[in-house]
């Protein structure tokens, strides 16, 4: 079984700053993570393949630093790593973002099951997975917290909804997004981390996966950031002094000031 799993590289911090005239994340000195719901995107490709057989690729597309997280993917059971990687990437909304990915598995040679998270944590909207399927015509399922079975050409999943889950079957080749409920993601062993510090990472440019160029990055990305901006705290707690009486009411007051009372 040939199993794609998508990896995205993130800020590990909350503290996301956006360029203001750009409109884009400012990434310089900002610890980067893997996406967490990607880890378990990952262990659940590895035991696929440990009680199947077959191989593990991880993709990322993104800047030359992202290798690492291809590395740590390595670390912990994939076989191999590309990094989709060029300057023509830059400023692709989910639409790009999944169309590259998209051409990337198909250069690949295809997968059998293509694995991603539910969401990242920077961008959050939830969006590439079901992109990709849509670029790679396949039948998709978001949110999988089990797979049940992988085999005679299906996939039996079971998808969380708000109040329980869906068991659903679709025939591979398909994509799945899976959410963190799925399995708890290994820890790298030793003789793990030192095989990816030596590992290749393969790395393709826009003209490597030979698609129409306006496709990627800005150019073929139909969103638009008009505006970023962090909401305003504004502070306007009162310290109610006096006695108990004076308090209790100047509290009754003030709720009926603001219309609760
Ligand atoms: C107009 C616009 C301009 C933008 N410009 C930039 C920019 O200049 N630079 C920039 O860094 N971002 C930019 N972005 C953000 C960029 O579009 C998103 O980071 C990207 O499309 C992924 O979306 P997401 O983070 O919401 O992923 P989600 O849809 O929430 O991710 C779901 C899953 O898809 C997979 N996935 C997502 N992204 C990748 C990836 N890159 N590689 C492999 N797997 C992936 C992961 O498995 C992930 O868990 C821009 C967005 C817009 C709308």
């Amino acid at each position: 079984m040939n199993i794609v799993v998508l990896i995205k590289q993130v800020p590990g911090s909350t503290e996301i700053k956006v360029d203001p005239k750009t409109n884009t994340l400012v990434r310089d000195g900002v610890e980067a993570i893997v996406n967490p719901f990607d880890t378990y995107a990952v262990e659940e490709a590895v035991r696929l393949k440990e009680a199947q057989g077959g191989t593990v690729t991880v993709l990322t597309m993104g800047p030359p630093q992202a290798a690492e997280a291809l590395k740590q993917a390595l670390s912990v059971g994939a076989d191999r790593a590309i990094l989709v990687s060029d300057r023509a990437f830059a400023g692709a909304d989910t639409l790009a973002t999944s169309f590259t990915l998209a051409a990337a598995i198909r250069k690949t040679g295809g997968a059998d099951i293509v694995i991603a998270g539910k969401q990242t944590l920077d961008g959050d909207t939830g969006q590439v997975g079901p992109e990709v399927a849509m670029h790679l015509k396949l039948p998709f399922a978001t949110y999988v917290k089990k797979i049940e079975s992988a085999d005679g050409g299906k996939l039996r999943v079971e998808r969380l909804v708000e109040d329980g889950y869906e068991v659903l079957e679709l025939p591979t080749p398909c994509v799945i997004t899976v959410v963190k409920e799925i399995n708890e993601p290994r820890l790298p062993s030793l003789r793990g981390i030192m095989a990816a510090k030596k590992a290749e990472i393969v790395t393709w440019s826009a003209a490597d996966l030979g698609e129409d160029a306006k496709r990627f990055g800005l150019s073929g990305s139909p969103t638009q950031v008009v505006e970023t901006y962090v909401p305003e705290r504004v502070k306007t707690g009162e310290m109610i002094t006096g006695t108990v009486e004076q308090q209790v009411d100047r509290l009754v007051e003030k709720l009926k000031e603001t219309g609760v009372l």
